[in-house]
């Protein structure tokens, strides 16, 4: 990028640094944008496809997921990775809808690409989808039904919509049930709910029907030695997070043991500090604990001796659901350890689930505390019932707090897409034809869906359209058949603010690349202009630490 100044040109990039503007930026913005959305548009819906996502390790993940599909996947275009922030947002705000957002989001993008076409100025698109977006926002209101809390009925089928193509089909109504319940028990007072304090563990083994729910906290853990009570009552827990060992010198230092006496000397020492350890727990009137770190055989030794019921290597997030059930405070250092800091359980024990022993923290400090135990054949499926449950879990949540829904099933696109269209004859000049775009695109979600049932496209839509405009506010896609059925019947229901949400939050990132015309990008680092490398990697670890 050079200037002319007195015939001298004058460099203002470094060497290297690569520059595209106008429309070639935003053409390869969009194309970006849209790649991402067509990376997950297969699997929206019930009976959408579902991904498989390999990592450099070879580690495998099966999931019908937008968000998950996203995460995983290694993308470097900066228009996509504003895609991929989307719907992490969505997943943030609301739990659910993440692949309609991004799916939305390419389709904004892709009515706007003709827009451009036309010469329309990406600000009077901006403008338009501005408008529009306020305006859905107005009709969606129009169309809620209210959910309250003694709805049961209603909230199971807002768990079924979100877990519908997650693997869940075969217990459903298990899931759906557990799901209600769980988030029932940790409703607040002001009626908010925080889902943090549902912990949902994965046990491979057993059907999809074993799964079930617990009042507390359960750890995948079993007591670390056979001697250490099974199950103590009255529980006082201590939650540490240093390892109960004796400390390996950075350097790489040595002793020089001359004599048996000095070797002795040298263990006895170790031995004194471990219990040291031990005995500032038992002082503290412990009679359960859970490590974040390793523990000494030695010191398992003296807190079996000392009846303490153990577990080591707890995950840090169970770390943080012990500590928010039983009101404990998770320590640094064992020295400080004071009866304060200590949580209460009416009951802590070991029992056998499938094959496996697990722990179960009951009767907690916090009544609020629930589990979900998840159960299936293979780890993929477990760990898509537990992306299902998390979305569940979520949008049930958001319906105790917002108590209100919508239809589901492509309904309240088609809704807008209508009112939308009468919406934009009232607007002058070309904004009209920005709004009209928008209403166009909202009709992707129907299309989407019908595409991924196997059902014809444009047959399912002008049947939707037509049903809509005699008045079924909540006709909406039948899977089965593809005649347009009022979804509120079907018991296809999702909240309100999953689709605000997504609405919003689509419009925002296509206003946001729309108005970019220019893209700078330096030598190195990532930015770099052109294609989408799709290497997989990054998965998300364990998390101990
Ligand atoms: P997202 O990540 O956007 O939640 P999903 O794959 O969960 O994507 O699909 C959600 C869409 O599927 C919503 O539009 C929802 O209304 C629709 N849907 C879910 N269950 C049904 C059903 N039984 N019949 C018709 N549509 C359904
Ligand atoms: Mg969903």
């Amino acid at each position: 990028m050079a200037g002319q100044f007195g015939g001298t040109p004058i460099y203002i990039l470094r060497e290297g640094s690569q520059r595209t503007a106008g429309r070639d930026a935003q053409r390869s913005n969009i194309m970006a944008a849209k790649a991402v959305a067509g990376a997950v548009r297969t699997t929206l819906g019930p009976k959408g496809m579902d991904k498989m996502l390999v990592d450099t390790m070879g580690d495998v993940v099966i999931t019908n997921d937008g968000v998950t599909i996203l995460k995983e996947m290694d993308i470097e275009h900066p228009a996509a990775k504003m895609m991929v922030e989307i719907a992490k947002t969505q997943d943030q705000e609301v739990g659910d809808g993440t692949t309609s957002a991004v799916v939305l989001a390419g389709e904004l993008l892709k009515q706007a690409e003709g827009l451009l076409e036309q010469e329309i100025h990406p600000t009077i698109i901006a403008a338009g989808y501005r408008a529009a977006a306020d305006k859905s926002m107005e009709i969606l209101k129009g169309l809620t039904v209210s959910v309250l809390a003694k709805d049961e009925d209603l909230l199971m089928k807002i768990a079924f919509t979100a877990m519908a193509g997650k693997g869940s089909q075969s217990a459903r109504d298990e899931l759906a049930v557990m799901a209600v319940e769980a988030v029932r028990s940790v409703v607040d007072e002001d009626g908010t709910v925080d889902t943090d304090n549902i912990t949902v563990e994965k046990k491979v083994g057993g059907g999809i029907t074993d799964s079930l729910l617990v009042s507390g906290v359960v750890i995948d853990k079993d007591r670390l030695h056979p001697s250490m009570p099974k199950s103590v009552t009255d529980a006082k827990i201590a939650l540490l997070n240093v390892a109960m060992e004796i400390e390996k010198t950075e350097v790489d230092a040595k002793i020089q043991i001359t004599s048996p006496d000095q070797l002795q000397a040298f263990l006895d020492q170790e031995e004194k500090m471990l219990k040291g350890m031990v005995d500032k727990i038992v002082a503290s009137g412990a009679n359960v604990l859970f490590v974040q770190k390793g523990i000494d055989d030695l010191a398992q030794h003296f807190l079996a001796k000392a009846g303490i019921y153990t577990l080591r290597r707890v995950k840090k997030s169970d770390m943080e659901k012990l500590a928010r059930a039983t009101g404990g405070k998770v320590i640094t250092s064992i020295h400080e350890i004071s009866k304060d800091d200590l949580g209460k359980a009416g009951l802590v024990e070991e029992r056998k689930v499938s094959d496996d022993k697990m722990t179960f923290v009951q009767q907690c400090d916090n009544p609020k505390s629930v589990s979900i135990i998840l159960r299936g054949g293979t780890v993929h499926v477990v760990d898509e019932l537990d992306r299902a449950m998390e979305d569940a879990l979520r949008v049930v949540g958001v319906a105790f707090e917002d108590k209100m829904l919508v239809a589901g099933g492509g309904a309240p696109e088609v809704e807008l897409a209508l009112r939308l269209r009468a919406y934009a004859s009232t607007v002058s000049g070309r904004e009209q034809l920005a709004i009209e775009a928008f209403a166009d695109a909202m009709e992707v979600i129907p299309k989407t869906l019908a595409e991924n049932a196997g059902l014809d496209q444009i047959d399912t839509l002008v049947a939707l359209r037509s049903a809509h405009e005699k008045g079924m506010k909540g006709a909406g896609l039948d899977m089965d058949t593809g005649k347009p059925v009022e979804m509120l019947k079907l018991g296809v229901v999702e909240p309100l603010r999953v689709k605000t949400q997504a609405i919003k939050s689509a419009t925002e990132v296509a206003v946001m690349i729309l108005r970019i015309d220019d893209v700078i990008a330096s030598k190195s680092g990532p930015g770099a202009m052109g294609g989408m490398p799709g290497g997989m990697g990054g998965m998300g670890g364990e998390d101990f630490e």
